[in-house]
């Protein structure tokens, strides 16, 4: 009766969902995550991210754009301000162009953001190789195996 490429709605009642441990691969320190929808017929996906003080995402670059909401805490993108980044303070909003190359996404204070995705995620090394490609399918796999 329902066809696979028709969006559906969705509802997340967020606190009764439990905050999972976010890859470790994918990041240093205790992030967790709640990965809230995926829309495979556009690519994007949406999650709340709770960063401890301390923690931090390994470098990445954005395949499509995001937007994301600061809800708590303190984040630095792209080296924060000081290195001509920017420093997002909650309440806040973000927008990251497609393309955005991330190598420092840090959190000096006890943060949470929330963010939609148009695309993957590529995380790469420090000689810009490939580690993981996290996208809809990834990011839906990851959470099913958590
Ligand atoms: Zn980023």
């Amino acid at each position: 009766m329902s066809e696979t490429t028709t969006a559906m709605e969705d509802y997340v009642q967020m606190d009764a969902v439990d905050w999972v441990p976010f890859p470790e691969a994918l990041c240093n320190g205790a992030i967790r995550w709640k990965l809230l929808h995926v829309s495979p017929e556009s690519g994007a996906w949406t999650a709340i991210f709770d960063c401890p003080a301390g923690s931090s995402f390994a470098k990445h670059i954005h395949m499509g754009p995001g937007e994301y909401f600061l809800t708590k805490g303190r984040m630095h993108v792209r080296g924060g301000s000081v290195e001509g980044g920017a420093t997002a303070v909650a309440p806040g909003y973000g927008y990251e162009a497609c393309n955005a190359q991330h190598d420092h996404t840090e959190f000096d204070e006890d943060s949470e953001f929330y963010m939609t995705f148009l695309g993957p995620l590529n995380f790469i090394d420090d000689d810009g190789n490939t580690i993981a490609l996290v996208g809809c399918e990834q990011v839906a796999q990851a959470w099913g195996a958590s």
